[in-house]
């Protein structure tokens, strides 16, 4: 099974990729997460990926394809998949298809979580998240706030704030999704892959139930 999520940050990709994963035992493949995680080494390309995530730009596509690309290699991932922050331009979706096809396979799903700019600022706002590598659940103050403040419900690490969830921070992400991951909506609809899923103030990505909706599409 291989899936791409796909909607603006802060819309729910992770929480339901992560849920997603769970229900299908296959990994969550963030590239947000193989970022944040290589940015904590102390090289020069660690510090150049900082810069950009902390500028809220996009990490240039060659070398966004090659991590992705080794992580998509490993074992665990070549049974299926739930990949998340990627594709985000239509060249890195070309790319995907490409190493897709090389090893006879084929995007099954793409799940569009669709909502409006107003909230998304809202929701990242109240976003946390668990930085303990292993765990790194997330959390939301208003839908989904842990047992005990502060603390993740699984591992009990702090919880910390991303240092791109701030308000500047977070505009220009979302001003860089419009302008390049947009057009992606248009790219997979052409192929007959997308499942929008339509989001306001109220949705709860958490007990929407999703992962039901998403397996009896594939029934
Ligand atoms: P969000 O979707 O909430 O913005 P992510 O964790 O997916 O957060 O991504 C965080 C940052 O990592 C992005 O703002 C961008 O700088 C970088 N990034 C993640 N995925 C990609 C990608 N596929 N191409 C380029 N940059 C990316
Ligand atoms: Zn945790």
């Amino acid at each position: 099974m291989e899936i791409v999520m796909l909607g603006a940050p802060g819309t729910g990709k992770g929480t339901v990729g992560k849920m997603l994963s769970k229900e299908f035992n296959i990994p969550h493949i963030s590239s947000g997460e193989i970022f944040r995680s290589y940015s904590q080494k102390h090289d020069k390309l660690a510090e150049k990926i900082k810069s950009y995530i902390d500028k809220g730009n996009l990490v240039p596509d060659d070398l966004t394809i090659e991590l992705v690309e080794k992580r998509l290699n490993e074992k665990d991932a070549l049974n299926g998949f739930i990949l998340d922050g990627f594709p985000r331009t239509v060249a890195q979706g070309e790319k995907l298809h490409e190493i897709l096809t090389a090893q006879e396979r084929a995007i099954n799903i793409v799940v569009y979580l669709d909502l409006p700019d107003e909230e998304i600022i809202d929701r990242i706002v109240k976003r946390r998240t668990c930085p303990n590598p292993e765990c790194r659940e997330i959390y939301n103050l208003e839908f989904k706030p842990p047992k005990q403040e502060g603390i993740c419900d699984i591992c009990g690490t702090p919880l910390i704030i991303r240092d791109d969830d701030n308000e500047e921070t977070v505009k220009q992400r979302l001003k860089t999704y419009h302008e390049t991951s947009e057009e992606l909506v248009d790219y997979y609809k052409k192929q007959a892959l997308l499942y929008t899923v339509k989001l306001n103030k109220e949705s709860n990505v958490t007990t929407m139930g999703l992962s039901e909706e998403i397996r009896s599409y594939f029934e």
